[in-house]
């Protein structure tokens, strides 16, 4: 099979995303009551409603449609004030109702869309179009809708292979899950490359993170993704048949699952032959999608208006509360660390993509001059993010005080330590939230860059080696990085490379 690079000078790809997402912060399920609590002893949370038990009757969350219509304005939907819920036909034991909740052709956000901003290597899978001078460009992608729906239950095979209820002797359900509120955002088919694809995924886990409407854990499944993928010759107007990649489940997944596919199809077309629409499942370790099922159309499912539940009236009083409750978005708070502290564009934009990174940054930053700040955002960004990483936690997890990030920034860009010196400093941070001005003092760290001693040092130096320095200025200049490297020595490694580099020169050249 080619190469994804090669396979796109030819063809062009097509991929549209079906993203769902968990509304995992609500207190209760859609519908019903009934506690949403992720690992708790099975139906425990049920009642008649999730249950489907005859009669029952439901009562919409007001809450979800809260969070929906925050979904809608953080992605520049228009907000739709009359909606109404559907009843699609489901037969499977995961959903005791028989069929799932859902929205209709009107859903409570209509038409929006995300710029996303593709840079560097992740815009080399753009062959076809013209960068900015950074090697970037901006890729406009349009939202069809975002709809409100329910979750299902979950289904556990037993005494079979690998847990599939191919060959199980015995499937047990669990319907805690059943009728937890899930949105699903639906994208036009407007993206271009997986790089594409996996930025607007990433993107809009920011926002929603943004705007606490679910924990977008894609290892529990709270938020996952389908992608939708077709190939045309470049330059072709109509679109191909598409395949469909169920439930991609981390970022990395979703981009390798679709460059497979557009290298499958792309062979496949290039040997006369045709593409099926079919769902596909994407095998991460064998690097192969295999198909799922062959595509079943609307028809089948039976959608209806749901009779138990009246149609919505949104006011514009509840959008514009809703409205009013959004907080500051990743895109608003990167182009603020740009204003306010002079960072640069993928800094600002790494820092405030991540809540808690920002909080802290926003705190530890007042008051920073911009040089300041800059280092400040170099710590969050490699020692801190590299701590919550290897700790599986969030910046915000760390004991580590604002202020003293902040002192530390200032010692960096004060050139007071070196940035060796500052590693230890750090190190020093994150085990017991240390005073860094305390702590360079005590440690004898400031005479590095006391300037005075560091003179007396080369003074020193010189007067033993007055044949370098007469070579030095008969123009062997390179004689300077014996002097630093004495001087470092000298000062044990201590030292500030660059403020003694600078103090070298100038003895030197008298
Ligand atoms: P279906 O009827 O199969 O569910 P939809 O039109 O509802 O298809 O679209 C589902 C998703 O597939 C959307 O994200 C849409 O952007 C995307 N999509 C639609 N047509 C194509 C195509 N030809 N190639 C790639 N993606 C497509
Ligand atoms: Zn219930
Ligand atoms: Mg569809």
């Amino acid at each position: 099979m080619k190469e994804l690079e090669e396979v796109l000078q030819d063809w062009e790809a097509v991929i549209g995303l079906e993203i769902h997402a968990e509304l995992t912060t609500l207190h209760t399920k859609m519908f019903c009551s009934c506690p949403i609590e992720f690992g708790a002893e099975p139906n425990t949370h049920t009642c008649p409603v999730c249950l489907g038990l005859p009669g029952a009757l439901p009562v919409p969350n007001k809450d979800a449609i809260r969070s929906i219509v925050k979904a809608g304005l953080a992605t520049n939907c228009e907000i739709e004030k009359h909606s109404m819920f559907y009843r699609k036909g489901y037969f499977y034991p995961d959903m005791a109702k028989n069929f799932q909740t859902t929205q209709g052709p009107v859903a409570f956000c209509m038409r929006g869309h995300l710029d996303l901003e593709v840079e560097g290597k992740a815009a080399l899978e753009r062959p076809d179009i013209e960068k900015d001078a950074d090697g970037g460009y901006v890729a406009h992608v349009g939202i069809t809708r975002i709809h409100m729906e329910e979750d299902a239950g979950k289904m556990t095979h037993l005494g079979g292979a690998e847990g599939r209820i191919d060959g199980a002797d015995r499937s047990l359900v669990d319907y805690n899950r059943a009728g937890t509120p899930l949105i699903e955002l639906v994208t036009e088919p407007d993206l271009r490359s997986p790089e594409e694809a996996r930025l607007f995924m990433q993107k809009l886990r920011q926002i929603y993170l943004a705007i606490g409407i679910s924990d977008c854990s894609m290892e529990e499944g709270s938020m996952r993704c389908d992608g939708n993928v077709s190939l045309r010759r470049r330059g072709a107007k109509e679109f191909g048949i598409k395949t469909e990649l169920k439930n991609m489940n981390s970022f990395k997944n979703l981009h390798d699952g679709l460059a497979y596919e557009i290298c499958r199809q792309a062979e496949v077309l290039e040997e006369g032959g045709i593409i099926y629409q079919e769902t596909r499942h994407w095998e991460p370790g064998a690097k192969r999608t295999i198909v799922m099922r062959v595509k079943e159309t609307a028809d089948d499912y039976r959608m209806f208006p749901d009779p138990d539940l009246a149609p919505f009236d949104l006011s514009d009083e509840f959008i514009e509360g809703v409205r009013a409750e959004l907080p500051e978005l990743p895109d608003e708070k990167r182009d603020r660390f740009i204003a306010e502290h002079g960072l640069p564009k993928a800094d600002a934009a790494a820092i405030a993509g991540d809540v808690a990174m920002a909080e802290l940054f926003d705190t530890a930053a007042e008051g920073l001059e911009d040089g300041e700040a800059k280092k400040l955002a170099n710590i969050l960004l490699n020692d801190l993010s590299a701590w919550a990483n290897e700790n599986n936690a969030t910046v915000a997890d760390l004991a580590a005080s604002p202020a003293h990030l902040a002192s530390l920034a200032k010692l960096l860009a004060a050139d007071t330590i070196s940035s060796k010196q500052g590693k230890e400093v750090i190190a020093a941070i994150i085990a017991d939230d240390v005073d860094p001005e305390a702590y360079v003092e005590e440690h004898g760290m400031k005479q590095t860059t006391d300037t005075g001693a560091i003179e007396q040092l080369v003074e020193q130096l010189m007067q033993e080696n007055p044949d370098k320095v007469a070579a030095y200025r008969d123009g062997k200049k390179g004689l300077q990085g014996f002097f630093m490297g004495q001087i470092m020595k000298a000062m044990k490694g201590q030292g500030n490379p660059k403020v003694i580099s600078k103090i070298v020169t100038d003895k030197l050249e008298g």
